[in-house]
């Protein structure tokens, strides 16, 4: 059976260094004397998509409701209160979602980026209806098939299509892994999406460590109206480099696919890492004063927050 890889060099772990993290053997970070607390969040305002460009909604975490062009699309929707196959205490949402998946407006399509069970919820899936259109990297149709979803399709990276009358979809590489079970490790590919409709394009970058294939997302896609990018768990850093970037190289990120604008992601909403659940935010605002980028360009907003885009 297929394993999917990161085809250029990257360090990898192992499962023994995942237990050599957990059993507090391994070097830590230095501490930090960022709060540890969770994302802001405001009430959401669920409304219709808008009659000119598009309604960006933060869902919290990696999820958000794309809506233009008359359609409303979701992007890693996960409403459940675990991010994890039991109800681990450890991988409990640190802040509620901002409604429930049934308050959302009639989903046309949901972008999922990989199996992780942060990305990936069945019960919001379940939720939605069986008969939502699913759009999915390579080796997802197989398993979310047999779980009864009738409208998967794949992308492979770069590959692209329409998706819905006006909308076309791009998978973007990104640089990670997938794992649902101990047994099918890799089994499954990951990445982001790009999506443009009306005039406008949005990227959501998926979960991903740096890696070169940005700055070809930048070239041949680029410029991209509105970026969705992770900053959130990246430490300790001899773990998570080769799966997650930090804020600094999120800007980095920001700069190579040619953002105008974007928001944080992947951030103060589930526990996953050491860093505490604040840091992230503020090591954005310190890279983007180094970098001289200014603050309202690629924002950490609040979950239920929405932003409007034109093109
Ligand atoms: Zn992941
Ligand atoms: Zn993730």
């Amino acid at each position: 059976m297929r394993r999917f890889t990161n085809p250029w060099l990257h360090d990898e772990h192992r499962f023994r260094d995942v237990l050599r993290w957990k059993a507090g053997i391994a070097p830590k970070d230095p501490l930090s004397a960022a709060p540890d607390h969770p994302a802001p969040a405001v009430p959401i305002a669920l409304e219709g998509a808008p009659q000119d460009g598009w309604r960006v909604t933060w869902l919290g975490h990696a999820s958000f409701l794309l809506q233009g062009c008359g359609r409303n699309l979701l992007v890693d929707p996960v409403f459940s209160d675990h991010c994890a196959p039991l109800p681990f205490p450890s991988l409990k949402r640190q802040v509620p979602a901002p409604c429930r998946a049934d308050e959302l407006p009639e989903i046309d399509a949901v972008l999922l980026s990989h199996s992780h069970y942060d990305h990936l919820d069945l019960a919001t899936l379940r939720t939605l209806g069986k008969e939502t259109p699913l759009l999915v990297p390579e080796g997802h149709a197989g398993w979310l098939g047999k779980q009864g979803f009738r409208e998967v399709r794949e992308v492979s990276w770069f590959g692209s299509g329409e998706i819905l009358p006006g909308i076309r979809a791009t998978a973007t590489p990104a640089q990670h892994f997938t794992a649902r079970t101990p047994f099918d490790r890799n089994r499954a590919h990951w990445c982001g999406w790009l999506l443009e409709g009306g005039g406008v394009k949005l990227w959501h970058a998926g979960d991903s460590a740096w890696c070169p294939a940005f700055r070809e997302i930048g070239e041949r896609l680029g410029p991209v109206d509105f970026g969705m990018i992770p900053i959130g768990a990246y430490s300790p850093r001899w773990f998570m480099k080769p799966m997650h970037m930090n804020p600094e190289e999120a800007v980095q990120v920001f700069r190579e696919t040619r953002c105008r604008r974007a928001v944080a992601m992947h951030w103060g909403t589930f526990r996953l890492t050491d860093e505490p659940l604040g840091e992230p935010p503020l090591r954005l605002a310190e890279e983007l004063v180094r970098q001289g980028i200014p603050a309202a360009s690629f924002m950490a907003g609040s979950i239920g927050e929405s932003w409007l885009v034109r093109g």
